[in-house]
């Protein structure tokens, strides 16, 4: 009800966030951030930051895992002036399994049939052991980002680039093999952001695509 800036219906998850007022958008944040299909706010020009991404937690860990683990793996993820927040939330789509490092890479997990590299943030899971540099490197790949050694990928696979995020004990050239880097390039950076927005933009256009067969079915 655009008159009275209220919405008539309640918003589907309001007794998932009860913290929230029943009737309000997105998360009452509507300068800096977009309606997520009713869902989580994903501020995209907010002064807070650029990506918020949110995920659910599996930790098969068997122990508590640091409470400081999201909070490392963003500021990994947040270089050169773009910034990407991981965030814990239980009703999240997108899902960070934790679990033993010996199972770890081998059973990246695929949710709704999504490959772990298609860079999708709608929904899909990631495995890392717990670790933020791990962490953020395979949400590296779910942003798109390819391994340095890889033929894809924009940065050139030479030693001053061995410290970054996306390089790997599988690095084709063995005397590179790293997996401690966490350092990203701009191009990266830049990249990871339109990765995600474009995702983002597209899991859009399909869930409208779906409400608009639904009407004519
Ligand atoms: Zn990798």
């Amino acid at each position: 009800m655009p008159d009275v800036g209220r919405f008539f219906n309640i918003d589907p998850l309001s007794e998932k966030y009860a913290y929230q007022s029943h009737y309000n958008f997105s998360e009452n944040r509507v300068v800096n951030a977009r309606e997520l299909e009713g869902l989580e706010a994903v501020p995209i020009n907010g002064n807070e930051c650029d990506i918020q991404w949110k995920v659910k937690i599996n930790n098969n860990l068997g122990a508590d895992y640091s409470k400081t683990l999201l909070s490392d793996t963003s500021k990994i993820l947040s270089q050169n002036g773009v910034t990407i927040n991981v965030v814990e939330d239980a009703n999240a789509t997108f899902t960070v399994n934790l679990e033993n490092p010996k199972v770890d890479l081998k059973n990246m997990q695929l949710i709704n049939g999504e490959s772990a590299m298609d860079g999708d943030t709608y929904g899909g899971a990631v495995t890392s052991k717990d670790s933020p540099r791990t962490l953020a490197h395979e949400l590296g790949h779910k942003a798109g980002q390819d391994h340095i050694f890889d033929d894809t990928s924009k940065v050139p696979n030479t030693a001053e680039n061995k410290d970054n995020l996306m390089n790997s004990g599988g690095n084709t050239n063995e005397s590179l093999q790293s997996t401690t880097g966490t350092k990203l390039q701009e191009v990266q950076s830049n990249d990871m952001k339109s990765h995600i927005n474009t995702v983002y933009q597209n899991t859009q256009k399909i869930i409208n695509n779906e409400k608009n067969n639904n009407k004519t079915n």
